[in-house]
């Protein structure tokens, strides 16, 4: 605590220093504007201006993204999973219209005809493998996502459409795949239109760094036109091989962890969490710490609104029984026990708390001490 001194401190609290030695004076303790100050006659000073003192937590159960990345390391028992697509580009391109037909003409056999819920996710089968996709509301979750450092996509999928070419919600999601350090699949779209131009595409893209094969480059283009399913088929196996050559590994033995795609308040249901499961095996009854908030996983719904009671990575599924709505990007992780998870849950809704009144309240007695 040394090296902080009276007009340090007045400088910190935008007080004059003759004031702050008077104060403390006042409360009995005698100093020059020089002198350092110790941690109680700040403590002391701070709280008679109003600024209370924080505890620090010792056990740290709510450190969920650190309890995230220990279980994303977890490297027994790996087998392997289905990639996470994102599909992005801008807006008019056929990101919708590409989503769309794959889901309707690749639902799994038993769930044919059977579409019911719209969740912003879903997983086609396809050939004996499955691929799981974020719908443009995943959009949000990724951005979100990356701007916290993590990332719950494998491969982008961007869509060009080739009678517009790059523009500028293109050169957005190449930044932020690029970012992530996420490979970059290139679908130039409406290649059914008389003005579709791909070579023009191709032209374009080559000052990203996105350059074909048959250019000399090692991206996949894939031509497709989204409204008329022409090679579609072409653009899985695409993902497939991309997926193959990312060796996309989980364990699914262990308590689940993973991130949340989007979540709503439901009249009837209540906090509605559509979440993807990154590592191990999710289940109806887990207690489970989502963001801010915790609970038990009351009932899991899949992306055709079907009942399950467990879901494996990469699967999206909805949830529900949270106590409060979580946010698109936050983490959930399960624990033991209903217990551990509710004292998760309850610090870090009440850390969240304290942050939001710390930007509320620009000085506290944390970011003194921090300072010194
Ligand atoms: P988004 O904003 O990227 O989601 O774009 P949409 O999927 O909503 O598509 C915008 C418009 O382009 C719609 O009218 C689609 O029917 C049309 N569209 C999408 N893909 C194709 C395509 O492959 N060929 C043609 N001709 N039109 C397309
Ligand atoms: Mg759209």
């Amino acid at each position: 605590t040394e090296g902080m001194n009276a007009q340090d401190l007045a400088k910190l609290l935008h007080r004059p220093s003759a004031e702050i030695i008077k104060k403390l004076f006042m409360l009995g303790v005698m100093i020059n504007q020089n002198q350092s100050l110790d941690k109680d006659t700040i403590e002391l000073l701070a709280t008679d201006y109003g600024i209370e003192a924080k505890e620090k937590v010792e056990v740290d159960v709510s450190d969920i993204d650190k309890m995230f990345e220990e279980e994303q390391h977890n490297t027994a028992h790996l087998v392997k999973r289905p990639p996470v697509v994102t599909v992005m580009g801008h807006v008019d391109h056929g990101k919708t219209t590409l989503l769309d037909k794959l889901r309707h003409s690749h639902v799994t056999e038993h769930e044919a005809g059977g579409i019911t819920q719209e969740i912003g996710a879903y997983q086609v089968h396809y050939n004996d493998n499955l691929i799981t996709f974020l719908d443009t509301p995943g959009h949000a979750a990724f951005t979100e996502m990356r701007a916290r450092g993590a990332n719950i996509t494998d491969i982008t999928v961007l869509v060009v459409a080739a009678d517009d070419g790059v523009m500028p919600q293109t050169v957005e999601a190449i930044h932020h795949a690029q970012a992530a350090k996420t490979p970059i699949i290139v679908a130039v779209n409406k290649i059914d239109k008389p003005g579709a131009n791909p070579d023009r595409v191709t032209e374009e893209l080559a000052k990203y760094n996105l350059i074909p094969e048959d250019w000399g480059g090692d991206t996949i283009f894939v031509k497709i036109s989204a409204k008329f399913g022409k090679n579609l088929h072409e653009l899985l196996d695409m993902i497939l091989l991309q997926s193959e050559m990312m060796e996309l590994t989980a364990n699914p033995d262990q308590n689940a962890a993973g991130s949340v795609v989007e979540a709503r308040l439901d009249q009837g249901r209540g906090s509605v969490a559509t979440v993807l499961v990154q590592q191990g095996t999710l289940h109806v009854g887990d207690p489970i710490v989502v963001g801010n908030t915790f609970g038990r996983v009351r009932t899991m719904t899949n992306e055709n609104g079907r009942r399950i009671k467990a879901a494996t990575p990469a699967t999206p599924v909805e949830i529900t029984g949270l106590n409060e709505v979580p946010e698109a990007g936050d983490r959930f992780v399960v624990f033991d026990d209903e217990k551990t998870a509710r004292v998760a849950g309850e610090e870090r809704a009440k850390r969240a708390q304290d942050k939001e009144r710390q930007r509320t309240s620009h000085v506290t007695l944390d970011n003194l001490f921090a300072t010194m």
